[in-house]
């Protein structure tokens, strides 16, 4: 199997399970007034304490979660019910995550004023466009520090120049790819996500920096210092801090080794005639490569592939259901038919040259095959000839 669809789903990195597979027997709720509850609230603060390391905080800023979905719910709508006196008006780039959009649409249903930052064709924001979208009753601003579908990575020191308000940053696909530190970023609000650095799934966590104020989305028994009630997941917590203090260590090895395969991978896919790379050519993810084929569909290239053993993806997982065009690759500029025809590679820990290669001998073919059942392309064929 050659599995390059990390940017959907990561494998849970063996040492985590190890490192899990100790607290699933546990029974300590780390709320309890006992030594089992003791233990269980060390557990949890241990993990706090790695997961703050790999990002620059201090343990007391990290809020726990069900994953980065809910991160940004929170850091979005609980950011703006908290300071709604201060303003009424946010801002969120074109290509955020559907979970940064739908927070947004859901406040403009109720009350708030929402406007969307532009992007140019590579997929990088017009800040001079963001410094014009900014008013005196801006209250958040949300950019994504890397896009997932096409790798493109933003300039979060250049945007908070312009941005005086509260700033949220969607690092999920970013974490463990290329440097997240929040004090050199500047930023309020941070969004993180254990599966995508290799921790379990269904675990998340949102940086609030120490003096910002978020109201929770999830109203329990005052857990996460009353910003998420419920029982916390303690094995989980601690698989997403053994999966932080693996990537600290690592990550700067494993991205090189990365960009190396994704270059041959990308340099092999572009000499396929009309094969064009999605995204910024050099400011992207080490492990995106994103590219388009004229005059097929991405659907057809997928399950091509998958009969092959290869699995990527044509975007994002989470809005493959709608059949709609992403509105990742509208934003960049791309017309509905070379939107379709887009496919995503992403690499991860495992991902060897062999993969690449495999890829590389089995791809062509495809495409071949399918063009040769595309109208357009037969068309456009004849006519040249
Ligand atoms: N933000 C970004 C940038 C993502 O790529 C994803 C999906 N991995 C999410 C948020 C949502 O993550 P989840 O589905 O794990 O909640």
């Amino acid at each position: 199997m050659v599995y390059l669809d990390y940017v959907a789903g990561c494998p849970v990195d063996r040492r985590v399970i190890d490192e899990m597979l100790k607290y699933f027997e546990h029974p300590g709720n780390p709320s309890s007034v006992h030594s089992k509850g003791f233990e269980a609230r060390k557990i949890i603060d241990d993990a706090r304490s790695k997961v703050a390391e790999l990002i620059n905080a201090s343990p007391s800023e990290i809020v726990f979660t069900s994953g980065a979905t809910e991160s940004n719910n929170l850091a979005i709508i609980g950011y703006a019910m908290r300071n709604k006196r201060k303003g009424n008006h946010i801002v969120v780039s074109a290509i955020e995550h559907i979970s940064v959009i739908n927070s947004a649409k859901f406040l403009q249903k109720n009350g708030f004023d929402v406007s969307y930052a532009p992007v140019d064709r590579h997929g990088k924001l017009k800040i001079d466009e963001l410094e014009k979208l900014i008013k005196k009753d801006t209250i958040l601003v949300s950019i994504q520090h890397a896009n997932p579908e096409i790798g493109t990575i933003q300039n979060i020191q250049e945007i908070r120049e312009v941005v005086e308000c509260a700033l949220h940053v969607d690092a999920t696909a970013s974490l463990g790819k290329i440097e997240v530190d929040v004090e050199k970023m500047g930023v309020d609000l941070l969004t993180i996500s254990s599966n995508d650095i290799y921790g379990p799934r269904g675990v998340g966590g949102l940086y609030i920096r120490s003096g910002v104020r978020v109201n929770p989305i999830i109203i329990g028994g005052g857990q996460e210092n009353g910003l998420r009630g419920g029982t916390e997941n303690v094995a989980g917590i601690a698989g997403f801090g053994k999966a932080s203090e693996i990537t600290k260590r690592e990550w700067k090895d494993e991205s090189e080794r990365m960009e190396k395969l994704r270059d041959r991978l990308l340099n092999g896919l572009l000499k396929i005639e009309e094969t064009y790379l999605n995204g910024h050519p050099t400011e992207r993810l080490p492990n995106n490569a994103s590219v388009r084929f004229s005059y097929i569909e991405g659907e057809s290239i997928l399950l091509s592939m998958d009969m092959e053993n290869i699995q990527a993806s044509t975007g994002s997982a989470c809005t493959s259901k709608t059949l709609q065009p992403s509105h990742v690759l509208m934003a960049i500029g791309l017309k509905h038919e070379e939107a379709h025809g887009s496919v995503v590679f992403s690499l991860g820990r495992w991902s060897s040259q062999q993969d690449i290669d495999y890829v590389l001998e089995k791809l062509p073919p495809i495409v071949e095959r399918l063009r040769m059942m595309s109208p357009l392309y037969v068309k456009k064929k004849k006519g040249g000839e």
